[in-house]
């Protein structure tokens, strides 16, 4: 349920079914040209589509002049409650400027920012916090948080109707995970604006992307959200913008570089997993396709758990197997797993993405994995399976459960039922 409707920031298309915009906030003073420009080519390397700066001053705004200029991606005002700066950030020539409608000061400010945007053809954020709602709505806040949020929001929507402005882009903060997700469901349903999804003040960049992850990715598996922002207690920004691309990517709604798959490990592994995919990760940046790469600790499942990844490995003592869309490719020397696996994707880049496979090499590969593979170990998977024949052999319907004694992991518990 992407928004009806759709507006640009700059260049950038947002809502109407748009790809999801990332957004990102610069952590230095404005003002200060040299750290803010180069902050936002940082965060535009990593992928940023959109950056907002503070404007929360006279030298900040006159920054913003130069920056919108020499800014690689479309820059955001970011003003909150002065009328004046915000007249001047859209004479600066921000691509956007973010306002609270509620704190700037009175229906005729508001008007006033309005008239010069519609002027300029600058779209605004506007938005709601829960920490800021107005003064009428601080009992219902109290009573029903959520509500409190959405009825401000759809407040300030229908001040933009009465002044008959419709470029602008809608976002409710709240710290709270839950509330976020129940108050822009409520909204989406509400308007038809563009949402701005974003978790405020979400924490450090641990518990702060997990809140995230949660927050935003609910609301986008359900096709609400136009554009996000990670806030992160961090001074760089770029990891903000990491954690909404994982997060996108991980719902398969955008796509940008490499897409890495690593086993949890276990009491099985068989190398020192932890490094290699560590460097695995660190080489992969320097490659834009979204090819899958899965590293896999041991050949306990053969590499039948990877056999979507364009690219993988999978490690026993000495020794490691190369693996393409589940087909083996060599055997090499565990040292040499990693140059080995990058030498293949070169490979495939170099034969115009195209596997490249010597069959002696792979036929040698695929004699060393089944060696290697213990067909003894009660894995998850198998144990599927053995359900699942079990099953079928008792005419079907409800699931049947193996014999766990008869099960050589016993003590471990699995049922798909
Ligand atoms: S691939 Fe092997 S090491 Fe990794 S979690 Fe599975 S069984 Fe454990």
């Amino acid at each position: 349920m992407a928004s009806e409707r759709q507006i640009h920031v700059g260049t950038v298309p947002v809502g109407g079914g748009a790809p999801v915009a990332v957004q990102t906030m610069t952590k230095t003073e404005t003002a200060n040209l040299g750290e803010t420009m180069a902050q936002i080519r940082r965060v535009a390397e990593a992928g940023a589509d959109i950056v907002r700066c503070a404007v929360p001053r006279e030298q900040d705004v006159e920054a913003l002049k130069t920056i919108v200029r020499e800014s690689p991606i479309p820059v955001i005002a970011d003003i909150h409650f002065n009328h004046t700066l915000a007249l001047k950030a859209i004479d600066a020539g921000a691509h956007c400027v973010r306002l609270n409608p509620g704190n700037i000061g009175g229906t005729d400010k508001v008007a006033e920012v309005i008239a010069r945007a519609k002027e300029h053809g600058t779209p605004l954020r506007i938005g709601v916090n829960s920490g800021s709602l107005p003064k009428h709505l601080r009992d219902l806040e109290f009573s029903d948080p959520v509500e409190a949020l959405v009825t401000a929001a759809v407040e300030f929507v229908e001040l933009m109707e009465r002044l008959e402005f419709t470029n602008f882009k809608v976002s409710m903060k709240s710290t709270s995970v839950p509330n976020t997700i129940a108050s822009n469901r409520l909204l989406a349903q509400r308007i038809p604006y563009p949402l701005h999804l974003g978790v405020t003040e979400a924490g450090t960049k641990w518990s702060g992307s997990l809140k995230s992850a949660v927050g935003l990715g609910t609301l986008l598996a359900d096709g609400i959200g136009d554009t996000i922002r990670i806030s992160l207690s961090t001074f760089h920004a770029e990891e903000e913008v990491k954690v909404a691309w994982e997060i996108l990517k991980a719902l398969k709604l955008r796509e940008r570089g490499p897409v890495l798959i690593a086993c949890p490990t276990c009491g099985r592994l068989q190398f020192d997993m932890d490094s290699v995919v560590a460097e695995i990760e660190r080489r992969l940046e320097a490659y834009a396709d979204p090819i899958e790469v899965s590293v896999l600790g041991c050949a306990v499942n053969g590499i039948g758990e990877a056999r979507h990844a364009d690219f993988g490995i999978t490690g026993a003592k000495d020794m490691g197997m190369i693996y393409s869309k589940g087909e083996p490719l060599k055997k090499v020397p565990t040292a040499q797993l990693v140059d080995e696996l990058f030498a293949e994707i070169d490979r495939w880049y170099a034969a115009g993405k195209t596997v490249v496979r010597d069959e002696h090499q792979a036929a040698e590969a695929a004699q060393w994995l089944a060696s290697e593979e213990d067909a003894t170990q009660m894995t998850p998977e198998r144990l599927a399976a053995l359900e699942d024949a079990a099953n079928e052999a008792a005419g079907g319907g409800d699931a049947v459960l193996i014999d766990e004694q008869a099960s050589p992991t016993s003590g471990r518990r699995f049922t798909r039922a």
